[in-house]
């Protein structure tokens, strides 16, 4: 099959095996990599694509957070904006403590309760957690990319449009928005971990399988 090059010429192909496809030309292009132990962080069944795209962005180190920029000599002032400490990828997500008290409150409603350690470590403990399509880790997906993404606005906010937001309110609008996603979510088994995680949230009750 073709690979694409810059510096060759297009060619016409014809294939007559009679099982043309777009999956088979996708295939055939794309180059294969190892798959990384997070993929499934950020594509999973009921993702939203604007939190996921940050995530993936985290992940792949391309967040181009204050102390980069500084090194560049893009800017001279690497202080967090939610503190005075150096905003690096490990202190924003999630060691901040603007970003760990919302850690703090999301982690105790998913009945995971745990003291946040800095994105590395809480990257791989969603690593960990994230397998499967259970009820509690497709949820603990869902907040997880809500409050990167969220938290990463947040500061984007306060930087260009000095716009504050408490913790708290923060958190209310993820509840809420995870409130109506798992609302359009059916067939949930109904165990105690899920039900007490349900009235953690305040889940409706038709989401569970009868
Ligand atoms: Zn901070």
């Amino acid at each position: 099959m073709p690979v694409l090059s810059p510096n060759s010429a297009d060619v016409l192909l014809w294939d007559s095996s009679h099982n043309f496809g777009s999956s088979r030309v996708w295939h055939s292009l794309r180059v294969r990599q190892a798959k990384v132990d997070w993929y499934k962080l950020v594509w999973f069944n009921g993702h939203i694509p604007m939190y996921s795209f940050i995530v993936w962005m985290l992940c792949r180190g391309r967040l181009q957070t204050k102390d980069r920029l500084s090194k560049w000599n893009i800017i001279s002032d690497s202080k967090c904006v939610f503190c005075d400490a150096c905003e690096t990828v490990e202190h924003l997500f999630f060691l901040c403590p603007f970003s760990a008290t919302m850690s703090r409150k999301l982690s105790s409603f998913c009945k995971d309760f745990h003291e946040p350690r800095g994105w590395s470590n809480e990257l791989q403990r969603m690593v960990n957690h994230g397998h499967g399509n259970y009820f509690s880790s497709k949820l603990m997906k869902v907040v997880f990319g809500c409050a990167i993404y969220l938290i990463w606005r947040e500061s984007n906010d306060w930087i260009f449009n000095n716009k504050t937001k408490k913790v708290d309110s923060l958190i209310l609008y993820i509840v809420n928005l995870v409130k109506s996603r798992v609302c359009r979510w059916r067939r949930i088994p109904k165990s105690k971990g899920n039900w007490l995680i349900s009235v953690e949230w305040g889940f409706p009750r038709c989401i569970f399988d009868r």
